[in-house]
């Protein structure tokens, strides 16, 4: 996710230049714009504290959170989630959505009860295999008491019926998210734990899963998802149902479900990857660039980076405008405007790292944001528009940036998408290839991309792997540059 970046240093250059000008203008949500899009958004004060319900050694109670310190009630323990299962439809003119969530999982303790998360909505029916089951609201809990123990190990089948209009959420250094009504349809973009706005889930990025999306909206809109089209959409009695597969595991927060007008066009790359394109329709004119410029660069990030995770790559510009983009996976999403290169080099970056490697705790967001934004100087020097090296130097010389006392290995939760966990961990990637090499450093990722393929991966584990294939101790490095205050050493 690129969004609102504190000011590039002076006397930028062009290719920081043409990423300053797309967060200025097109990127940076305008104060109007701000203020009316926190109509209806819930404000998110601090994030709750799960200490009801804690389960214990021996408890068959579900812990209400999935144990990130930073973010201690998202998710929730006790089951791991293999696939969703979601039927949808929503009507933009009421704003109502109804929905069926089915939920397979697999229980990683004896459960007499378990939580999801969910923000809002009326449940009306829960069963588990089937069976009723009681439950609960607490909070943005939904406490499940199946009717019967279920064993550890043994999987199981949670459907919850709901409706209701959804309320979106609300950041401090992000702005809303989640559920995002417009007047055609929903801007839906849940990072970092908005999935809970439109559908019951374990969500945090530590439980991946797969998702099937039965989406029903009013004939003559779109709905789109992650994953790729079974069939031909089908319209009945006004109404049109899209079905969307996304067969690889992925974090809930990059599954969505917007809708509304949209300019719709399918291709193929290069490398032959099928590619879906939608832009609102007063964003018609940038359609063919949107296509040709994704395919591009999904091929050639997968010659830099490894094969690409995915069954289709794409990209959805919808007239929003929240003031950031989102990685949603398949098919990134521009909130507003029109993106520059550099932005979809980002996006597009973000497949392998956030999508297909996902981090298991938020405080390892340099592991998204700093290889996505590192990826955007690759791509200018890729395009002879200055080297990595020159982009770095260009923000070492600036003394006085705000990074240099916000160390990035240790993003904080009212703080996520703060500068130093896009600069400067971009900067400590470029200060490792310093200092393995680009014959060790670009072997490195590409093994990253391979050994973690669709899994969770945190900031240690990347080390281990630096200094195995470099053979050298990178602990002094990786210490300096992502944990520690103040400006590190000078790279060689
Ligand atoms: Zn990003």
């Amino acid at each position: 996710m690129p969004l609102n970046r504190s000011p590039v240093i002076p006397a930028v250059p062009a290719i920081v230049c043409a990423v300053a000008v797309a967060t200025a203008t097109a990127c940076a949500p305008s104060q109007s714009a701000a203020a009316s899009a926190s109509q209806g958004a819930t404000t998110v004060a601090a994030p709750p504290v799960a200490t009801a319900r804690t389960a214990g050694t021996g408890s068959t109670t579900g812990a209400p959170g999935i144990g990130d310190p930073d973010f201690p009630g998202d998710g929730n323990g006790g089951y791991d989630v293999e696939h969703y299962d979601l039927t949808l439809s929503y009507d933009p003119a009421s704003r109502n959505l109804a929905g069926s969530t089915t939920i397979r999982a697999k229980a990683t303790q004896d459960l007499t009860s378990f939580d999801l998360d969910l923000h809002g909505l009326t449940v009306s029916r829960v069963t588990v295999d089937g069976a009723a089951a009681t439950f609960d609201r607490q909070d943005d809990e939904l406490v499940v008491t199946p009717a019967g123990r279920i064993a550890d190990g043994g999987k199981f089948a949670v459907t919850v019926d709901y409706s209701g209009v959804p309320q979106s959420l609300r950041s401090a250094s992000l702005g809303e998210y989640g559920f995002i009504a417009t007047p055609d349809g929903a801007f839906v973009t849940c990072e970092p734990n908005g999935a809970k706005t439109w559908f019951p889930a374990n969500d945090h990025p530590a439980d991946k899963a797969t998702y099937d999306f039965q989406i029903t909206v009013p004939a003559g809109l779109t709905a789109i998802a992650n994953g790729e089209l079974s069939g031909t959409p089908r319209t009945t009695a006004g109404k049109t149902t899209f079905v969307w597969r996304e067969k690889h595991p992925m974090a809930s927060y990059l599954a969505t479900m917007t809708t509304g007008k949209f300019q719709v066009r399918t291709g193929t790359s290069g490398g032959g990857l099928p590619i879906y394109a939608a832009v609102a329709d007063s964003f018609r004119g940038s359609l063919d660039t949107l296509i040709t410029q994704t395919g591009k660069i999904t091929d050639y990030w997968s010659s830099v980076f490894g094969p690409y995770p995915f069954s289709s790559t794409g990209g959805v510009i919808d007239d929003h405008a929240v003031g950031y983009a989102l990685e949603n996976q398949t098919k990134p999403i521009y909130g507003g405007f029109t993106p520059e290169p550099a932005i979809i080099a980002h996006e597009l970056a973000h497949q392998w790292f956030g999508d297909s490697l996902s981090i298991g705790r938020w405080r390892d967001l340099w592991l998204n944001e700093g290889f996505a934004t590192y990826a955007e100087w690759l791509w200018a020097e890729h395009n002879g528009q200055g080297t990595a090296d020159a982009t770095f130097r260009r923000y070492y010389a600036n003394e006085a940036d705000a990074m240099w006392s916000y160390p990035p290995g240790v993003a904080r939760s009212d703080d996520l998408f703060n500068a130093a966990v896009y600069t400067r961990g971009a900067m400590t990637l470029h200060a490792l290839r310093r200092e393995i090499g680009d014959q060790r450093f670009f072997p490195l990722i590409r093994q990253w991309t391979a050994a973690h393929r669709y899994g969770n991966v945190t900031t240690p584990e990347f080390v281990a792997l630096a200094e195995r294939v470099s053979g050298k101790n990178l602990k002094p490095l990786f210490d300096a540059w992502l944990f520690r205050p103040g400006r590190p050493a000078p790279v060689a």
